[in-house]
């Protein structure tokens, strides 16, 4: 099975896609990643659908990527008498945490770290930024503010502290059980929301050990101040323009979104455009123009994958939404502007071997119309070099590990297969051919550019390049 289309398609299951028959119709429709979201649902929950994605896996012979989303330190407000309130534009409204219900002229925010950052000035956006709170007066355990924006106050509403540096870790207790959790079930990915600074990273991946890539989502402004040693820390990036959208104004996000794509690109790290791709999809069966537009625009500008939230978790019609994107996606990549447009954003290889050879695999596959660059590579570096190419023909990608393949499975262009390493030179090319006649990349008499490294079996750089003609099977 061959996709038509170098943009990947991440999913996030839930109640809407927890039956092995959806979840199946999602991955024929096109998802080539599902995301486990640890907000919601139980351990026995996310079990139970990477056990399916796994059955999937083996019924369809294709390496499927898993991401754990942990939920991160995201904060919110107490309980409400009778769970919710109305709160009016001018009036006064505390913060505190003493442990009572809210009313509408104070709400308990059981968070102590959080006294610690509010100064006179700073905002506080609750519900998603529909209801505004600016500090007047803090101290260590009270805020008093001024209602910003009144509306509607309910139980254990998210609170977003935009312009504060928060002294908190980026895993919580449960972040840290989840990601336990997640890592013996055995995802290949785990996200970390709401980073604020590179430690974040560090501090996760020493935690996971190599066991699972990490994603940083880009949701908060500290993160976008410290960027570049994110990017260089981070295996992968996500645009998370849902609490982006909160913490910045939402006029930012969309030169935002091309500024982290580019970055990405440039370090050669997966990035991922995700939330309210396709919202009104939730409920119904067709997309808005401008959804169409969105996703269109997350394409052209060479991002690694598209996600869909709500649409495939909780929506109405969760394959039509995959469907959607799958078509979107592949009609954008036949446009001669998208070529335009990745050739021009190419970026320079760097002064390594692997590029090296990687930037030739390119050059040399267009030269001749090969049809495909085919690499072998362990760890999954190599072919996440290849795909820094953004290169016009398809990219085979041969690994002994299981877990690169199902890793690599969110990169642009990757065709990923579990094989053994090559032997010799003879055996480099036979696998490859025959690995690409089997996947329906290259038929007999077509070319392959191919890439190893040397000595066979031993993890290292590439170093090789050869030309293979595919024999008839
Ligand atoms: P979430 O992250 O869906 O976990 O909130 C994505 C976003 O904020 O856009
Ligand atoms: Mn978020």
């Amino acid at each position: 099975m061959r996709r038509q289309r170098n943009t990947k398609i991440l999913a996030t299951l839930g109640p809407a896609s927890s039956e092995p028959p959806v979840i199946r119709a999602l991955f024929d429709a096109g998802a080539d990643a599902f995301r486990l979201n640890f907000s919601h649902g139980s351990h026995s929950d996310h079990r139970a659908r990477l056990k399916i994605i796994r059955a999937l896996e083996q019924e369809t012979g294709r390496p499927i990527s898993v991401v754990a989303d942990l939920q991160g330190p995201k904060i919110r407000i107490g309980e409400i008498a009778n769970g919710e309130t109305m709160i009016e534009d001018g009036k006064a409204f505390r913060l505190d945490l003493e442990d009572l219900p809210g009313c509408d002229t104070r709400a308990p925010l059981p968070h102590p770290e959080v006294f610690e950052a509010l100064r006179a000035g700073t905002e506080l956006l609750i519900d998603d930024g529909r209801v505004r709170l600016a500090v007047e007066t803090a101290g260590a355990d009270f805020a008093d503010c001024r209602i910003v924006t009144g509306g509607r106050l309910s139980n254990r509403k998210g609170v977003n502290v935009p312009n504060a540096v928060l002294p908190v870790a980026a895993l919580t207790d449960k972040d840290r059980t989840d990601l336990r959790f997640a890592l013996d079930a055995g995802v290949d990915w785990i996200a970390m929301s709401f980073i604020q600074r590179p430690d974040d990273i560090a501090e996760a991946k020493k935690l996971i050990a190599g066991q699972a890539g990490v994603i940083a989502k880009i949701e908060k402004p500290a993160a976008i101040d410290r960027i570049d040693e994110i990017v260089d820390l981070t295996d992968a990036l996500m645009v998370a323009r849902g609490d982006l959208g909160v913490e910045l104004p939402v006029e930012e996000v969309p030169g935002l979104q091309k500024r982290l794509v580019q970055l990405s690109r440039q370090a050669g790290k997966p990035v991922i455009v995700a939330t309210q791709m396709l919202e009104s999809m939730v409920a119904a069966p067709v997309p808005t123009r401008a959804e169409v537009s969105d996703v269109a625009t997350a394409v052209y500008d060479g991002a690694d994958a598209v996600m869909l939230s709500a649409e495939t978790a909780a929506g109405e019609h969760p394959v039509e939404a995959v469907t959607v994107m799958n078509r979107v996606a592949e009609r954008v990549e036949t446009d001669p502007l998208y070529r335009g447009i990745m050739d021009a954003e190419h970026a320079d290889p760097e002064a390594t071997a692997a590029d090296a050879i990687t930037a030739a695999a390119r050059q040399v596959a267009e030269t001749i119309s090969a049809a495909a660059i085919v690499t072998y590579t362990t760890s999954g570096s190599t072919a996440l070099r290849a795909a820094r190419e953004r290169p016009t023909s398809p990219i085979l990608v041969l690994t002994p590990r299981m877990g690169t393949a199902r890793r690599l499975a969110i990169g642009w262009g990757l065709h990923c297969v579990e094989t053994e390493d090559a032997n010799d030179f003879a055996d480099m090319i036979d696998r490859a051919c025959g690995v690409a006649r089997d996947e329906n990349i290259a038929a007999p008499g077509q070319r392959l550019v191919v890439t190893a490294g040397v000595p066979f079996g031993t993890p290292g750089a590439t170093n090789v390049l050869r030309i293979a003609w595919v024999p008839a099977g």
